[in-house]
């Protein structure tokens, strides 16, 4: 029942016990216990594109493509401006909802893909 154990220690994130600072799993109750944040690094996936969400983007694309509005969700800018000027030509919203459907229909790597690198829109190709 000592209370001055000679190592490091910390209080059972379950139980409240006195454990090893180190240890990974309570000795008294076995539940695991919260990494310290040092230990672990931050997760190595960081997807392209900011991690932008291809059905969020699409939605966007669908409802609000003739403002350009996917355009700014996805940071391109430059883009969302030229959609937002000729908005009135009703050709963003049929280039937007068109996208919209593309954005669907791909999988989510070749969104990032597309999203995270040189991304040309097919906005008056079609
Ligand atoms: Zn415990």
């Amino acid at each position: 029942m000592s209370s001055n154990p000679q190592y490091p220690t910390k209080f059972c994130t379950s139980c409240g016990n006195q454990i090893h600072q180190m240890a990974e799993i309570c000795p008294s109750c076995g539940v695991r216990q919260m990494a310290p944040p040092a230990a672990y690094a931050q997760p190595a996936y960081a997807p392209q594109g900011g991690g932008k969400d291809k059905t969020a983007a699409a939605l966007l694309a669908i409802l609000l493509g003739g403002i350009g509005a996917h355009k700014f969700y996805l940071g391109k800018v430059g883009q969302g401006l030229l959609y937002l000027l000729l908005c009135w030509t009703f050709l963003p919203a049929i280039a937007g909802f068109i996208e919209g459907i593309i954005y669907l229909t791909m999988s989510q790597e070749k969104f990032q893909a597309q999203v995270g690198g040189g991304y040309r829109t097919g906005a008056f190709s079609v």
